[in-house]
C-alpha cells in the first residue's frame, strides 16, 4: 500500500503514455507511469517503424525503450503493474492494482487498445497453438509453413510481409475485395511472390485439436463454403479500446472510446485521455505521442491553477 499522493499518474506505457511522462517529467511533476501488463503498448510488437519522424527505420521495441529512457531522465518513474480498479469519484483519485493502492491529483489515461478478436469457434481454444495476434512475437514458429493472415488493413499487410521471412506461403484473407491498407504496403504485398489473397471471404471457424489444421471459410458474395488447410492463422483485424476499467465513471462512446474535448479532457475534471483509448481516427504512434504530450501540458496547467 502506497499512500503517497502523486501530482500525476499516467496509465499506459505506449507512445502516448511515454510522451506524457516526458512532458510531465520536464514540468517537474515527478509522474508515475503504471505500465499495464505489457510495457510499450502495441508498437512494442511492431517489427519495423518507418513513419515515426526522426527515426528513419527502427523497431517498435527500440523506439519505446528510447522514449522510456528519455522520460526517466526527466524524473518519470515507470512501474510495471496493472491497475484493476479506479475510483474517480474521490479526490485524490484512487487507483488499485492487485497489491497496491495509488493516489493521484491528476490522471492521464493512455491505456490504448487490444487486439480485436474474430469471435469464431476455435479461436480462443487454439490461441498460442497456431492462432496468433502478433507476427513479430510468433512468426519464428512458422518457418517453412503455410499460414494465413486475416484482415485487410495496414497491420495485416505489414504482418503478411514480415511473415514471408519465415513462411513458405502467406495467404491474406479479407472480407471485401478492396484493401483498407495504404498504397505503399499494398504495392509491397502484391508484388511479394509468397503472398496470395483470398477476397470477399470470412473465417467462420478455426479447426484443430492441439494445433491449428485449417479454417472454415465462406465467400460473402457467393455463399460458397470450404475448408482451407493451414498451419497457423494470424488475426490482424484492428483493435478495441481498453476502456472497461472506466465504465460508469467516464463518458464512453458507442465504440468504446473515451470521450474527450479538444483539450483531451474527459468528463471528470483532472482526468485526460490520450492515444488510442480516445482516438478512433488516426491511430499512429506519432499522433498518440502528440496527444500524450498535449495531455501532460494540460495537466501541468490545471495543477498550477489548483494551487493558485
Ligand atoms: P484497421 O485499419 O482498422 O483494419 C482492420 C482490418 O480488419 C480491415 O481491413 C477490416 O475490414 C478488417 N476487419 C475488421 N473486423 C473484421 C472481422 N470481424 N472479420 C474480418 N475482417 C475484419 O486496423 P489495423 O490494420 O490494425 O490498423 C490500425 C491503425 O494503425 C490504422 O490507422 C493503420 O493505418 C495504423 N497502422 C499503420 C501502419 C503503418 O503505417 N505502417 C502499420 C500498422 C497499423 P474492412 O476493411 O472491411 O473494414
Amino acid at each position: 500500500m502506497s499512500n503517497d499522493v502523486r501530482e500525476t499518474i499516467i496509465l499506459g506505457s505506449g507512445p502516448s503514455g511515454l510522451a506524457a511522462a516526458l512532458y510531465a517529467g520536464r514540468a517537474n511533476l515527478k509522474p508515475l507511469v503504471i505500465t499495464g501488463n505489457e510495457f510499450g503498448g502495441q508498437i512494442n510488437t511492431t517489427s519495423e517503424v518507418e513513419n515515426y519522424p526522426g527515426f528513419n527505420g527502427t523497431t517498435g521495441p527500440e523506439l519505446v525503450e528510447v522514449m522510456k529512457e528519455q522520460a526517466e531522465r526527466f524524473g518519470a518513474e515507470i512501474k510495471l503493474d496493472y491497475v484493476e480498479r479506479v475510483d474517480l469519484s474521490q479526490r485524490p483519485f484512487k487507483l488499485s492494482s492487485h497489491g497496491t493502492d495509488y493516489y493521484a491529483k491528476s490522471l492521464i489515461i493512455a491505456v490504448g487498445a487490444a487486439y480485436r478478436k474474430l469471435q469464431v469457434p476455435g479461436e480462443e481454444e487454439l490461441t498460442g497453438r497456431g492462432v496468433s495476434y502478433c507476427a513479430t512475437c510468433d512468426g519464428f514458429f512458422f518457418r517453412d509453413r503455410e499460414i494465413v493472415i486475416v484482415g485487410g488493413g495496414d497491420s495485416a499487410l505489414e504482418e503478411a510481409i514480415f511473415l514471408t521471412k519465415f513462411a513458405r506461403k502467406v495467404t491474406v484473407i479479407h472480407r471485401r475485395d478492396e484493401l483498407r491498407a495504404g498504397a505503399i504496403l499494398q504495392a509491397r504485398a502484391k508484388k511479394n511472390e509468397k503472398i496470395e489473397f483470398i477476397w470477399d471471404t470470412i473465417v467462420t471457424e478455426i479447426n484443430g485439436d492441439n494445433a491449428v489444421t485449417g479454417l472454415e471459410l465462406k465467400n460473402v458474395k457467393t455463399g460458397e463454403t470450404w475448408t482451407h488447410k493451414t498451419d497457423g492463422v494470424f488475426i490482424a483485424i484492428g483493435h478495441v479500446p481498453n476502456s472497461d476499467l472506466f465504465k460508469d465513471q467516464l463518458e464512453i462512446d458507442s465504440q468504446g472510446f473515451l470521450v474527450t474535448d479538444k483539450r483531451l479532457r474527459t468528463n471528470v475534471e483532472g482526468v485526460w485521455a490520450a492515444g488510442e483509448i480516445t482516438d478512433s481516427i488516426f491511430r499512429q504512434a506519432i499522433t498518440s505521442a502528440g496527444m500524450g504530450a498535449a495531455a501532460a501540458i494540460e495537466a501541468e496547467r490545471w495543477l498550477g491553477e489548483q494551487e493558485a
